[in-house]
């Protein structure tokens, strides 16, 4: 699960890590008296307006904006709150701005410039152990520096039995070439924030930029966390910062209804139990000359609530020209199935794309037969290679 930059810094905040300061707001007006509220807890003449959106790239997109007076915070804010915002991550639709964060300024002019690190933790599956990734070149774009100069990526793997050792924090502080106040401030940095990662169950933090102060503070100027799904449960306080404004309304249904579904940009829907048979069936659609419209994996004990709930998901989607449901009747038997598909087809009424059921286990027969008997415009198969067939079929009739 995602979460907004503002959010993940009052997390980087309760562990001790140093943050730019900022309040929330969800209109020009309240991002006003936000900055008022600022300047009077730290002095800052200048507010940065930043939008909260779940993805990167804002400050490219228009989405970061600095203002030098409360009249430009009102502006600035007001044009942000809003906006469609584009950005390399969201896709050429972009994503619409609810909130802003109103920042502290914290790149005052000083007697040297201030500096951008990049600094990230996440899971090396490969390992099985946590990495901490490290470079002089923050602000950048990290996947541009990985590919032009990987040599500037510096990493640190944690021994999940000692955890993050001192020497280790000092390492990465070295690799970023600090000495004195900077040095010892980076080495808290990261310790803390090494923290917090393994508290709230994250898979991944990213902080970048992570500035150092011409004053020789370190600070977290960014923050991009995403949380283990499957750790939320003993994280009732993280689990409430989920947005669903910034989630696919499409999946957001589907979790409602225990589905794991995937929208994707195809035209034959797909409806399947278990993840692997959906990953073939995805295969064979495309060998058939379709192209997938989601991942559908309905679970082991799909039944006529579950087959219906994910026929009313796939028939959202504009794009769908036919349904392959690809069901491997082992714990749920195929006629059971059978029964839910033509119950549910029934329960919605008008579906105009022709359905190809394949079952195929238990009671496969029993299950193709009440497909075949229902009279409704549903082709049962009972080979996946038929099935593609009959996709294929449909699709060019389509
Ligand atoms: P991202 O573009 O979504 O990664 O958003 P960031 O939070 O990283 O902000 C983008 C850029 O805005 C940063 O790399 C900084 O260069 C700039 N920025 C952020 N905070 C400040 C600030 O307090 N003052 C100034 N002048 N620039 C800032
Ligand atoms: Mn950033």
């Amino acid at each position: 699960m995602n979460i907004h930059e503002y959010q993940a810094k009052d997390i980087l905040k309760r562990y001790g890590v140093r943050i730019q300061e900022g309040i929330v707001a969800e209109t020009a007006e309240e991002a006003v008296t936000a900055a008022k509220r600022l300047t009077e807890e730290t002095g800052t003449g200048w507010h940065v307006i930043k939008a909260q959106i779940h993805a990167g790239g804002r400050g490219k997109g228009g989405g970061v904006k600095l203002a030098k007076n409360l009249e430009q915070v009102k502006e600035l804010a007001g044009q942000i709150i809003g906006m469609q915002l584009v950005t390399h991550q969201t896709g050429p639709e972009g994503k619409k701005v609810n909130k802003v964060l109103v920042a502290q300024d914290v790149y005052y002019p000083g007697d040297s410039e201030p500096k951008e690190y990049y600094l990230s933790i996440l899971l090396d599956r490969a390992k099985g152990q946590n990495v901490i990734m490290a470079s002089t070149e923050g602000g950048m774009d990290i996947e541009e520096v990985a590919e032009h100069t990987p040599d500037k990526i510096f990493k640190e793997w944690i021994d999940p039995a000692v955890g993050l050792q001192g020497f280790q924090a000092r390492k990465i502080a070295f690799a970023f070439g600090l000495e004195g106040e900077a040095f010892k401030e980076m080495v808290k940095f990261v310790t803390n924030l090494y923290k917090a990662y393994l508290d709230t169950d994250a898979s991944m933090f990213e902080i970048n930029p992570v500035l150092k102060t011409s004053d020789n503070k370190i600070l977290a100027v960014d923050g991009k966390v995403d949380l283990d799904d499957n750790a939320l449960f003993r994280h009732k306080d993280l689990a409430d910062l989920r947005d669903l404004a910034e989630e696919d309304p499409l999946e957001v249904e589907a979790s409602k209804s225990n589905l794991n579904y995937v929208k994707l940009d195809g035209n034959v829907g797909c409806m399947v139990n278990g993840a692997g048979l959906a990953m073939a069936t995805m295969d064979i659609i495309k060998l058939s000359g379709g192209e997938p419209a989601n991942f559908l994996d309905v679970g082991g004990g799909a039944n006529a609530q579950t087959v219906e709930a994910g026929f009313r998901l796939i028939l959202q989607d504009p794009n769908v020209k036919a349904i392959l449901i690809n069901i491997f009747g082992g714990i749920v038997r195929c006629d059971r199935v059978a029964n839910g598909v033509v119950e549910a087809y029934k329960n919605i009424g008008t579906i105009n794309v022709p359905i190809i059921v394949r079952l195929q286990g238990t009671n496969a027969e029993e299950g193709a037969r009440i497909i075949d008997e229902s009279g409704l415009k549903v082709f049962s198969a009972v080979a996946l290679k038929e099935a593609a067939q009959k996709v294929k079929d449909v699709l060019a009739t389509a």
